[in-house]
């Protein structure tokens, strides 16, 4: 038997890679390099935790419970998008921050954006309804 179908044969039935498990290596490698470069205590802590992930990798690609790290890694997914949202929104807002303000309403915390040089409005949130008054 070929070394190739021996290890198709032994992944048989287990989960593999994923994007959190490629994550994880990711994170293995940066805390493997901070080692090297932070003191002896702190190195030493970094390296504890590139251990720990690199088990965690390990043992998520090599699992049967299919279904467990599913869940999993659409958490992961789930906060990936949500960061990657937060990048894109910070993004808009830096582009757009000569024609218009943006405010935070105090009660739900949805941002508003609001045309620049209109002075004092009263602000109606589109989320909740609540009026608060700003400069503009
Ligand atoms: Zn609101």
């Amino acid at each position: 038997m070929r070394f190739r179908d021996r290890i198709a044969r032994f992944m048989y039935g287990r989960r593999g890679t994923d994007e959190l498990s490629r994550f994880l290596l990711i994170v293995t490698i940066v805390l493997i390099v901070l080692s090297w470069v932070t003191g002896e205590v702190i190195g030493s802590l970094c390296w504890a935790a590139a251990i720990l992930a690199l088990g965690y990798c390990y043992f998520r690609i090599l699992s049967r419970n299919i279904y467990k790290r599913e869940k999993e890694n659409g958490w992961y997914l789930r906060k990936k998008r949500a960061v990657a949202q937060w990048f894109r929104s910070l993004k808009d807002r830096w582009q757009q921050r000569k024609e218009y303000k943006f405010f935070r309403c105090p009660s739900c915390k949805t941002l508003l954006r609001v045309p620049r040089g209109k002075g004092k409005l009263i602000l109606t949130c589109c989320k909740c309804g609540n009026r608060f008054e700003r400069k503009t």
